[in-house]
């Protein structure tokens, strides 16, 4: 019988779980995903690994090269990435979700079939700019200025804390193009990383070493106008819905960290012997399990129940509030849950759970902060 781990999963999505485990088994090694951790380098054997499966491709409309993967499909996948190494699903959402999904989601027939295909082969890496040095929940109120310039636009200003820009070849950039207006002045553009005016400094974080963040200039880059992503002033819907998104994506990468968290840490109490016997003999010991069991199984079934709605064409936006600080906070949670029952070999840098416990810390904080969803769900509630 299919237990709350595998129940409601098609038979391909358990194919993709038991593939990606396999393909990133091999791209990524232990040893290799530490190597990269320490010298903060983007994990491209594994990036083209997944290109090479076709799963770049999963979300796409086949119109484009996509496999026209459900919603539902993405989620198990960035859960099994997740499951495997925390950077594994790190490096696939920029392009593929905050990047790539823009156009699929708003972006117009020219923009699809030129930019999509190449996504789908793994040709194209992409990032999404919206953070800013003076803003970073307050996003109508961004300062990064498009000005008309012939038969195309001028940018500038600058972006902060962007997720993997520097290996990026082009970024989905959140600009006003009405600087009075705040939602309806908001314009996204497709931008050339490496054209003129654009420069990049690495950012040093506590964790999420390999898809780092960097901080970007544009100084008066030219955009042609076949290169904005929607119309113009028009951005502010289209990014909602590249965010709700972005936080689903979260909530199942919160899942396969949290799968981490637990499979490492078990391994660890069934070897780790105390008063003559494994600690995971220990009620203490088996609770904290029991625990991560249940942020686990919880996060799970919210994630896969959202995953549905928006594959029924619904638009669920408290919900992916919902879930993506239950998962964030669970993940984080669980890492603290594991290092606890390691005990001092967990707090070592000998042990992959100081790096988890790294990585997550900013699931509270990144896709729009934790206190930025609550206002979500209680505006949703009415307050
Ligand atoms: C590792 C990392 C990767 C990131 N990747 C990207 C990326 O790829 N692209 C991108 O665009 N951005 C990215 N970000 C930026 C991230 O989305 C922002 O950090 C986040 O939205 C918060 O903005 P801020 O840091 O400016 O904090 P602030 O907005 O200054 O908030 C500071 C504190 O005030 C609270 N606060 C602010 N306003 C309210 C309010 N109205 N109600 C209640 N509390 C409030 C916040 O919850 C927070 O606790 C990344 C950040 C990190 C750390």
């Amino acid at each position: 019988m299919a237990d709350l781990d595998e129940f409601g999963l098609t038979d391909e999505q358990k194919l993709i779980r038991r593939n990606v485990a396999e393909l990133m088994a091999r791209a990524l090694p232990v040893e290799e995903v530490r190597r990269l951790d320490a010298a903060s380098a983007f994990p491209h054997a594994g990036f083209e690994a997944l290109a090479e499966a076709g799963y770049m491709a999963l979300p796409f409309d086949p119109a484009y090269g996509g496999m026209g993967g459900s919603r539902k499909d993405l989620v198990v996948l960035v859960e099994a990435l997740a499951r495997h190494y925390s950077g594994a699903s790190s490096l696939y959402l920029p392009t593929v979700v905050y990047g790539g999904m823009h156009l699929q989601l708003s972006g117009g027939e020219h923009l699809r079939r030129r930019y999509i295909p190449e996504i789908c082969r793994g040709k194209l890496k992409a990032a999404f700019a919206l953070s800013e040095p003076d803003t970073g929940s307050d996003a109508s109120g961004i300062k990064t200025r498009a000005v008309r310039d012939g038969n195309g636009w001028r940018l500038s200003g600058q972006k902060l804390y962007i997720s993997a820009a520097h290996v990026a070849d082009y970024l989905v950039v959140v600009a006003k193009t009405d600087a009075e207006a705040r939602h309806k002045g908001v314009t996204l553009f497709w931008v050339d990383a490496h054209s003129t005016g654009v420069s990049m400094k690495p950012l040093e974080t506590l964790g999420r070493r390999t898809t780092h963040p960097n901080e970007i200039f544009f100084d008066g880059v030219f955009v042609p106008d076949d290169h904005v992503i929607g119309a113009e002033n028009r951005g502010w819907s289209g990014l909602m819905k590249g965010l709700n998104l972005e936080r689903l994506c979260l909530a199942a990468q919160a899942c396969g960290n949290m799968h981490f968290a637990i499979e490492y840490a078990k391994a660890f109490a069934l070897d780790r012997r105390q008063f003559g016997q494994p600690i995971s003999k220990f009620q203490a010991i088996q609770h904290k399990f029991a625990d991560m069991r249940v942020l686990l199984r919880t996060t799970q079934a919210l994630t896969w129940r959202i995953a549905d709605m928006l594959d029924a064409d619904l638009d669920p936006v408290e919900e992916t509030a919902i879930a993506k600080i239950q998962g964030t906070d669970g993940e984080f949670r669980c890492a603290h849950l594991a290092m606890e029952i390691m005990g001092g070999a967990g707090y070592t840098m000998a042990h992959d759970i100081q790096r988890l416990f790294r990585d997550v810390r900013v699931g509270s904080i990144g896709g729009g902060t934790n206190d930025i969803q609550r206002n979500t769900i209680a505006k949703s509630m009415g307050l």
